[in-house]
């Protein structure tokens, strides 16, 4: 690692500088980390190539079986590691266990998968029998994982484990609000047999990250559109491949037969939970004509008996938000929609008794896409509820955004909510459920369409993007004559043959 942690999370700052990382609840200070340099960035990843050929060549078996053991070391250590997530995010105790769950999910799907998904795979031959063909799944080599700070396990890790199941070396980028988390998940790597140089930690802001993008193989990212833009321009001038997992602005659709009651309370734990400040959050909520009154009464019921605070146990219901920027930021979309015409029902109000980065769900009512809050990503907990007169106007709305993330649907016609998600613009679509759900499904693919990013992790998908194909073809006629055509007499047949042969038998 470029930076050794402690137990004390005191980290050999080398003199360099230096970022100091705060609890956003207490304001305690939990460390200090380097920015580090692309000096020493570049030197991290030569290290990390040297590891790469040794790691590259055990099995995936093996490596799978170090992966697991490091999964039950989490699992073992979980009070501790969610202590640390909650320390450096301000969630409550759920969101910190969702973390865990998650990437544990994770590691059991793909410790089981990947054995199967990366065998080489037979392919058909030109002319099969005498031909043969195969396809092999190499690794990138070394991946750069740049990561944010509202889930700081899960988004690095679980996209960690695909990488290292399919052979490549890591070196994480994590945000400068959250890099302890990281760091000792990936001292209990180590500590779970994974080689010191298989996986490493640079810390440092932007400059750290956009230097780690020009020494690696492989980029994966997940945080903000703008940085994805950036990112995806320098790995094109490097021609490197990447996968961007970036921001949202999920619509719902509740239709006039859902269950309100669930639609509600779906609207709840997806638009507030960590705050808001989750990609996959609801931030736009299009309701039919005929239950809207009715469905906002329930919503404004439910938040109104939610548990907010700092304290411990699953019964609390949102923690604090992580930065006074985002905390700006939802006040300042709160103030634009109300300016152009929107009703605050409820909420929106700061809470300083319970630290300095509390704020009430906001309930916004006769909101338009005219206003900010129905455009841009919010990133905290605002649930906007616009009124629809059909479902064609619904659909025609939850399109009507540079975003294609996530989206959900409620609705007691199952059939027919299945048939209205594949008309909406986005990587992922839950019915009765938030779309967090299909990002707790591990054999799922999950990502974004449009301004919401390029690749999926999760399922084949997943762990396919961190490997090259490589197609191996055999020809087994090492006996027959020379020619110097391409298309002498016996090829010809032949492909005239396998053509008539291929409409009758297409698969051969
Ligand atoms: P961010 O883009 O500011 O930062 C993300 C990471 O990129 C950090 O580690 C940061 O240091 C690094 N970085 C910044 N500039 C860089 C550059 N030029 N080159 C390389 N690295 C650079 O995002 P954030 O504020 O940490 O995270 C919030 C955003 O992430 C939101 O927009 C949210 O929607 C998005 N997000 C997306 C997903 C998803 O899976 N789609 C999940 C969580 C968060």
């Amino acid at each position: 690692m470029a930076s050794k942690t402690t137990k004390k999370n005191q980290i050999d700052l080398g003199g360099i500088n230096t970022i100091d990382v705060k609890n956003p609840v207490t304001g305690e200070l939990i460390g200090s980390v380097p920015k580090t340099d692309a000096q020493t960035v570049a030197q991290v990843v030569e290290q990390a190539r040297d590891a790469s050929a040794r790691w590259a060549a055990l099995s995936v078996e093996q490596r799978g079986q170090m992966i697991r053991k490091w999964g039950d070391l989490m699992w073992a250590e979980q009070n501790r590691i969610m202590r640390l997530i909650r320390d450096e995010t301000g969630k409550n105790d759920t969101g910190a266990f969702i973390e865990l769950i998650g990437l544990d999910n994770t590691i059991n799907y793909y410790v089981a998968q990947a054995p199967k998904l990366l065998a080489p795979q037979r392919r058909t031959a030109m002319f099969p029998l005498i031909q043969w063909s195969k396809v092999f799944f190499k690794p990138h080599g070394v991946v750069g994982m740049i990561s944010p700070w509202n889930y700081p396990l899960y988004l690095a890790l679980a996209d960690a484990v695909p990488a290292l199941v399919a052979g490549n070396v890591v070196v994480f980028k994590p945000s400068e609000f959250t890099p302890f988390t990281v760091m000792a998940a990936v001292d209990l790597m180590v500590k779970a047999g994974i080689p010191q140089n298989v996986v490493q930690v640079v810390t440092g802001d932007g400059v750290t990250g956009k230097a780690l993008v020009d020494v690696v193989d492989y980029v994966c990212f997940t945080g903000s559109t703008a940085t994805g833009r950036k990112i995806a321009m320098q790995a094109g001038e490097r021609l490197i491949p990447y996968s961007l997992e970036l921001g949202g602005k999920d619509p719902m659709i509740v239709l006039e037969d859902a269950n309100l009651d669930i639609a509600a309370a779906g609207a709840i734990l997806n638009a507030c939970e960590n705050a808001g400040q989750m990609c996959l959050s609801t931030e736009r909520i299009y309701v039919a004509e005929a239950v809207y009154d009715e469905y906002v009464r329930r919503v404004v019921d439910y938040v109104k008996s939610m548990k907010i605070g700092a304290g411990d146990g699953l019964d609390v219901d949102m923690g604090s938000m992580t930065t006074e920027r985002e905390l700006l930021r939802v006040e300042d979309h709160i103030q634009d929609a109300i300016a152009k015409g929107a009703e605050l029902v409820y909420g929106g109000k700061r809470r300083p008794e319970l630290g300095p980065l509390f704020i009430e769900p906001a309930i916004l009512v006769n909101v338009d896409h005219s206003m900010r809050v129905m455009q841009e990503e919010t990133f905290g907990p605002i649930i906007p509820i616009m009124k629809i007169s059909n479902e064609r106007e619904a659909v025609r709305l939850a399109n009507d955004s540079e975003y294609g993330l996530g989206a959900s649907i409620y609705t007691r016609n199952l059939a027919h909510g299945e048939l209205l998600a594949t008309q909406i613009d986005a990587g992922s679509v839950a019915i009765n459920r938030n779309s967090a759900g299909v990002a707790a499904s591990a054999s799922l693919p999950w990502g974004g369409n449009k301004a919401s990013g390029v690749g999926r992790r999760g399922g084949p998908e997943g762990l396919y993007r961190f490997t090259k194909p490589l197609s191996v073809f055999t020809d087994t006629l090492i006996g027959t004559q020379p020619s110097l055509t391409l298309l002498d007499p016996l090829t010809l047949f032949g492909l005239k043959a396998m053509r008539i042969i291929r409409r009758f038998i297409p698969n051969i």
